[in-house]
């Protein structure tokens, strides 16, 4: 097949490369004049580490970045309000700590190694037909025509709503802001550390390896904001919003020392993306534009990773689309309801939110049995049961 990829993202890159490697023509379309990641960290978790596997680029991962053995949240009390091993889901598992640019590396090297033309400035905004369109970019340029269109342009997606216009993605009412750091010490390694304060305060420190040329070893850190406070913290006295970071988790101030200002920052919006069906004559959804969601769980970038290898296993024509959206909605749909069910016991304003967190969230998810459930969802494996056996981790 003649394949388009809307958007060079981790789904997008991935499509590409898992489509080009079976034969198909491929070609990325991308809005910006420079690829480039946007953010600063994330946890690949062993699905997504899987799916990376199955490309052949796990061990450049590896190599890469670092090793998660575990997840700790602690209340101002220290009162331990989220605990995860890995290795209750399966011994010697971990997740992978990345810089984002060391993800987009990889996967960015790989595409160019494969011969995969990318189109950049080339921000695709309308189409002639569903059946074999023709893409057209704010420039008035025209791509194709093609036997099918991959949609990976994230959870703002613009053709999302042409393709389906019913489709929805209101903006989570908090989001966060992250900058990476150098470890100063050994304190922080093998685990993504939390601390809250009710739900309306949620820092956070992972160790992400190397940035692409970089001999540094660095973290990322985050904390939450309501959406409506995002511009304040960037125009604001920073020295304030330190002191307020700090009087929650004083530990961290070698780490907070480091940042001169606002602008050390990323800022970080997260929309809960509800679509119909993925797909529409020749174009289908996938990564965020088709179930973006709160990175509560760590999830976002190792579902997209999944649908690319996912997708090339199973399309060889748009008329299997319907059936690929089904094996991977088993998955994705009960991630996006956990998320959407657990931010607000993270990131509210309320006292509900953290009262729930407290009494019920924080001891059943540790709880002899949960905890393994809990462990299976965290590791992205929950429903990954029907996948074929190169994708289980
Ligand atoms: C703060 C934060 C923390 C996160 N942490 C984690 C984590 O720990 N683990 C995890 O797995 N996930 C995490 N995520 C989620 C993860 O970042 C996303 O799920 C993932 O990046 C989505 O990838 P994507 O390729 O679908 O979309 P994107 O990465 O958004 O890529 C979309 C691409 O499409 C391009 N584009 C947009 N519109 C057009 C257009 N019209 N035409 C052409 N190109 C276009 C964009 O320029 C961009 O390059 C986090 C997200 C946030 C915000």
């Amino acid at each position: 097949m003649k394949v388009a990829v809307v958007g060079c993202g981790v789904a997008g890159l991935a499509a590409a490369l898992a489509l080009g490697r079976r034969g198909h023509e491929v070609v990325i379309l991308e809005a910006f004049d420079a690829p480039q990641p946007l953010g600063s960290g994330l946890l690949l978790q062993p699905s997504g580490l899987a799916a990376l596997r199955v490309l052949g680029l796990a061990d450049e991962m590896l190599a890469r970045g670092a090793r998660i053995e575990r997840l700790e949240g602690f209340d101002l009390a220290g009162r331990a309000m989220m605990r995860m091993a890995y290795a209750t889901w399966r011994g010697g598992a971990f997740g992978l700590g990345v810089h984002r640019a060391a993800l987009f590396g990889v996967l960015f090297g790989a595409v160019e190694r494969a011969g995969i033309e990318v189109c950049t400035g080339a921000r695709v905004t309308s189409f002639d037909n569903l059946e074999r369109p023709t893409l057209t970019d704010a420039a008035g340029r025209s791509h194709g025509p093609f036997d099918l269109v991959v949609v990976a342009d994230g959870s703002a997606s613009e053709l999302r709503s042409r393709l389906r216009p019913r489709s929805r993605a209101p903006v989570y009412p908090w989001g966060a802001v992250w900058a990476n750091a150098v470890v100063v010490d050994e304190g922080f390694a093998g685990a993504l550390r939390q601390r809250y304060h009710l739900a309306s305060m949620m820092a956070g420190v992972l160790p992400i390896g190397r940035a692409p040329g970089s001999d540094a070893d660095l973290v990322s850190v985050f904390w939450s904001l309501p959406v409506a406070d995002m511009d304040s913290f960037f125009t604001g006295d920073f020295a304030v919003w330190k002191s307020r970071v700090l009087g929650v988790w004083p530990e961290i101030e070698p780490l907070v020392a480091q940042f001169g200002g606002p602008r050390a920052f990323s800022r970080a919006i997260y929309r809960d993306v509800s679509v119909g069906r993925w797909s529409a004559g020749a174009f289908v959804l996938i990564g965020d534009a088709a179930h973006g969601t709160s990175p509560q769980l760590g999830q976002g970038a190792n579902l997209g990773l999944i649908d690319a290898v996912e997708l090339a296993a199973r399309v060889a024509s748009p008329a299997d689309l319907p059936r690929y959206q089904r094996a991977r909605r088993r998955q994705t749909g009960p991630y996006q309801l956990f998320s959407r069910t657990l931010t607000p016991l993270f990131q509210s304003a309320g006292p509900w939110g953290p009262f729930v967190r407290n009494t019920l969230f924080a001891p059943l998810s540790q709880a002899p049995g949960l905890d393994r459930i809990a462990a299976h969802v965290l590791t992205g494996t929950f429903r990954l049961d029907r996948t074929p056996p190169d994708l289980r981790p």
